[in-house]
């Protein structure tokens, strides 16, 4: 007899426990996980495979484990005067947010953030023995700061986790809100701009607060406006000390010397696959001017997604897109819907697709 899951001496808290996972579906128009829709050009695809080959000459070796010379490319990307010590990186931005609990949370520590936000946080804290408790955002989702304060005198968190861009409601955080924040917590602010070259024009980066604050921890990722979701490369910028806090808990040589070539690869094509970036947040702009013309509520978004209701029975809604081959995300406060931006296509077949539905 096989045995299940439920036989195995499973940590307690990790019992009765699902795997992460949107539906990975094989449809026509994919709009589930904000994803920049375009592929590399021909020519990064050329350079990226050399890249390869050069670092496959060197696989019997361990990869330089500080990735020093990625880090260097990741700070010249970022700007704002930083330096490769201020930079660290690992597999996806999600590794980069398990290391900082790892090493700020931990046993008899709590996690703070507002929701509704990533739903991996949770994860991330439960993974890191981490105390997880959740403020809540106002009725357009943005973060009242006395309210967030109050939160932080309560629970006197070792790490705050705000996502600006937030997902699920593409909600960015005025600067204004990040300081009082920082000003008050204890520990480490951590502002995760997955989504921050996405931006509209006039809404700022938390990076230039980082010269006054230094436990503020700004996290970045090239899964979405880089179009690298697949070369899993995410970072952060910070004071060096906090870099030196990461280096104790990250795996030794957690970044393969392939990930480090072929990132270093996009990162020399980045004029490349950043092109469509204007692109999609005009797209974005219409995609959410669309839905409000169809009388729907939308969320502010400076982000590559649209959060947009409210249906009596999202599910329905979701299905009737599905058999109709779009997959969107049924994420968020209930009643509310996702959709990322795709190809001029792709978002004309889900405009298409939602209307048959709600017919
Ligand atoms: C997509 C996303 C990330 C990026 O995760 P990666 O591991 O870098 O692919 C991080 N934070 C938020 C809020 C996201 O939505």
């Amino acid at each position: 007899m096989g045995q299940t899951l439920a036989d195995l001496p499973l940590r307690d808290d990790l019992r009765e426990e699902e795997p992460y996972g949107a539906p990975q579906l094989d449809v026509p128009v994919i709009l589930n996980v904000n994803e920049n829709p375009y592929p590399p050009d021909e020519d990064v695809v050329a350079d990226i495979a050399s890249s390869v080959a050069a670092a496959a000459r060197t696989l019997n070796r361990y990869p330089d484990r500080e990735a020093l010379g990625l880090r260097t490319d990741l700070a010249a990307y970022l700007g704002h005067d930083l330096t490769p010590a201020q930079v660290w990186a690992a597999n996806g931005s999600n590794e980069v947010m398990l290391q900082i609990l790892q090493a700020f949370g931990g046993p008899g520590r709590t996690a703070l953030s507002f929701a509704p936000t990533y739903s991996m946080y949770p994860e991330y804290a439960r993974d890191a023995c981490t105390t997880w408790v959740t403020g809540r955002r106002a009725e357009d989702f943005t973060v009242d700061p006395e309210h967030a304060l109050a939160q932080i005198e309560q629970h006197r968190p070792a790490v705050i986790l705000l996502a600006s861009p937030n997902n699920p409601t593409g909600t960015a955080l005025p600067l204004e809100v990040v300081e009082r924040i920082c000003a008050a917590a204890p520990g480490m602010v951590v502002v995760d701009e997955a989504y921050g070259e996405f931006r509209r024009d006039g809404t700022p980066s938390a990076l230039s607060l980082l010269p006054a604050h230094p436990r503020l921890i700004v996290t970045r990722t090239m899964s979405k406006a880089f179009a690298f979701a697949g070369g899993r490369l995410g970072y952060l910028a910070a004071d060096p000390a906090v870099v030196d806090a990461l280096r104790i808990v990250r795996l030794p040589y957690h970044l393969s010397a392939v990930t480090q070539a072929v990132a270093r690869a996009a990162l020399r094509n980045a004029g490349s696959l950043l092109a469509r970036v204007q692109e999609l947040r005009a797209r974005r702009d219409e995609t959410v001017g669309w839905l409000r013309g169809q009388g729907y509520r939308v969320a502010d978004s400076d982000a590559n997604f649209v959060l947009f209701g409210t249906f009596a029975d999202r599910h329905a809604v979701w299905q009737g897109l599905l058999d109709r081959g779009v997959l969107i995300r049924e994420t968020g406060p209930d009643g509310w819907l996702r959709v990322s931006i795709g190809t001029e296509q792709e978002m004309a077949a889900f405009r298409a697709a939602l209307q048959e539905v709600t017919a």
